[in-house]
């Protein structure tokens, strides 16, 4: 029997890392990339080969959408990122 997968196999080379600060990042690590994965609007579109915006969130909603009071997304945060 194969092992059960601990982390997202995209986590290394998720581009929505660059939109967060440090604590956001740990949140969504937490929540998703190493915990509940399975359910990541993100990796379900990466794994049926389409193309996940960068600005889309694990639960689906965008970055724009996103209450700032939540963590972020910082403008500086965007710009880091390359993002308009
Ligand atoms: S945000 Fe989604 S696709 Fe990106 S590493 Fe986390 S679980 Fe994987």
């Amino acid at each position: 029997m194969a092992p059960e997968q601990q982390v997202c196999e995209f986590v290394d080379a998720c581009p929505m890392f660059a939109y967060f600060r440090q604590n956001a990042r740990r949140v969504y690590l937490m929540l998703y990339c190493r915990g509940d994965f399975h359910v990541c609007r993100r990796r379900s579109l990466l794994l049926i080969g389409e193309p996940a915006p960068d600005g889309l969130l694990p639960y689906g909603g965008r970055l724009r959408e996103h209450d700032r009071s939540l963590g972020v997304p910082l403008d500086e945060d965007r710009n880091l990122a390359g993002a308009a």
